[in-house]
């Protein structure tokens, strides 16, 4: 028995592509399409990657689409103000009840970020052509499985501190410039049952995501923000009674362990 593959939903504004020709000389099928062939060159048949962008119906999630996502990244930028409030209630809650969600980027001013954290999320930005290194800084995380120490990003916008986000659960990456400024650039998070990690590399005028060390880097990040059985948990708030826990069949039988089932 061959386990189903991995449901990803790669969503993207698919604004600067369309307006700016320096960003469709990079990216001439649009950003969605080069993280979503990284996605699938790097992980294959265990994977099944859609693409969803701000200009479709219901902006490419529907409640169908969302429902049938076990990992959604996301990158935005002029567009955040375009994604509808109910939408970002919407991804919430599939976040909050177990689906992986990956922010790239200028995501960091998103709405459903900046609803995830909780804080500004703001941070300092020099758009020039800062060389940037990015350091692994937690070698035994998932996300950080199989690169080298650091490597570098030759061009690349630089992204500074302060970085106001919560205190991150995982601290996987700081990026170093050229100009002198390091940032937090692989965080990760809990938020209810739900994983998320930001990674800020990808800015739109430079070929980030064709760069093999950043498709290694999403590629795992979509593996560890998935959360395949999600435990159960007491629903609500709940007053707990005296005697409750013994009637309440909480102690049900657990799930099998998620093996590899071809191996
Ligand atoms: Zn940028």
């Amino acid at each position: 028995m061959t386990k189903s593959p991995l449901r990803v939903t790669v969503w993207s504004e698919n604004i600067h592509e369309r307006v700016s020709a320096r960003v469709a000389a990079v990216y001439p099928d649009g950003m969605h399409e080069a993280i979503r062939a990284g996605l699938v060159e790097q992980l294959g048949d265990a994977v099944a990657v859609r693409t969803a962008t701000l200009d479709q119906p219901d902006h490419g999630l529907t409640d169908a689409v969302l429902a049938d996502t076990d990992v959604l990244t996301w990158w935005g930028h002029v567009g955040h103000d375009q994604v509808p409030d109910e939408l970002v209630d919407r991804i919430q809650a599939r976040v909050l009840d177990g689906m992986g969600l990956i922010v790239l980027h200028s995501g960091h001013l998103s709405k459903i970020f900046g609803r995830l954290m909780g804080t500004a999320c703001s941070l300092v930005w020099r758009e020039a052509d800062d060389r940037e290194v990015v350091w692994v800084v937690d070698p035994a995380h998932p996300i950080a499985a199989g690169l080298p120490p650091a490597f570098v990003i030759p061009e690349h916008e630089m992204y500074g501190e302060h970085f106001a986000i919560p205190q991150p659960d995982n601290l996987v990456f700081i990026s170093s410039f050229s100009g002198g400024e390091v940032f937090r650039s692989g965080c990760c998070f809990h938020r209810g049952k739900g994983r998320i990690f930001y990674f800020s590399p990808g800015h739109e005028s430079f070929p980030v995501y064709f760069q093999p060390e950043v498709r290694h880097v999403l590629a795992n990040a979509v593996l560890w923000a998935h959360n395949p059985a999600p435990a159960r948990v007491i629903p609500g708030t709940v007053h707990a009674q005296t005697g409750w826990f013994e009637a309440s069949g909480l102690l049900g039988a657990v799930a099998p362990n998620q093996l590899d089932e071809d191996g």
